[in-house]
C-alpha cells in the first residue's frame, strides 16, 4: 500500500484510532439519560460514579463511539464551572489510543498543553489523559487508553 507523506506526516495515523466517545455535560443525569434513550433508541450499558472527578456518567453506545454522559456530584467538579460558564452541552472528545505514554510524550513534543503529568483512572475502564482547550482551539481532549485486564 502506498502511504502518502506530507510534511512528514503520515497519512495514516497510528497515534489516534478512533474517537471513543463524545463527552457531554448536563445538569440532571437521569433526566438526560430519558432524552439519549429516546434519541439513540437504546439504554445506557453502564453507569459510573467517578469520584476522582466528582462526576456520575452513563455510556450509550453509538456503533464504534459512544456518548458519555456527565453531571456533576460534588460542587467542586469541573462539570459545574463548565455548565456555569457554557450551559449545557459537548464537554470533551476523547481519543483511542494505543500506547497513552507514548502519546504524552508525542503531543507535549508539539507544544500541546497537558492537563496531567501521568495518566490515571477515568471512567469505564480506562487510562485517561486530557489536553488543554486552549492548546486545541477551544475543545477540551481526551486520550484514553483501554484497560488490559486478561
Ligand atoms: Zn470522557
Amino acid at each position: 500500500m502506498q502511504t502518502l507523506l506530507i510534511q512528514g506526516i503520515s497519512a495514516q495515523n497510528n497515534y489516534m484510532e478512533k474517537i471513543e466517545h463524545i463527552g457531554i455535560a448536563v445538569k440532571n443525569i437521569t433526566e438526560a439519560n430519558k432524552v439519549y434513550e429516546a434519541l439513540l433508541g437504546i439504554a445506557p450499558y453502564k453507569t459510573e460514579k467517578v469520584a476522582s472527578e466528582g462526576v456520575e456518567t452513563s455510556f450509550f453506545r453509538v456503533g464504534e463511539s459512544k456518548i458519555e454522559l456527565l453531571e456533576a456530584t460534588s460542587p467542586d467538579s469541573l462539570i459545574v464551572k463548565f455548565i456555569e460558564k457554557r450551559g449545557e452541552g459537548i464537554h470533551h472528545i476523547a481519543f483511542a489510543v494505543k500506547d497513552i505514554k507514548s502519546e504524552m510524550a508525542r503531543l507535549q513534543k508539539q507544544d500541546f498543553v497537558l492537563l496531567n503529568v501521568l495518566p490515571k483512572l477515568g471512567a469505564d475502564n480506562k487510562l485517561v489523559a486530557f489536553l488543554h482547550p486552549k492548546s486545541t482551539k477551544g475543545v477540551l481532549i481526551e486520550l484514553c487508553q483501554e484497560i488490559d485486564n486478561s
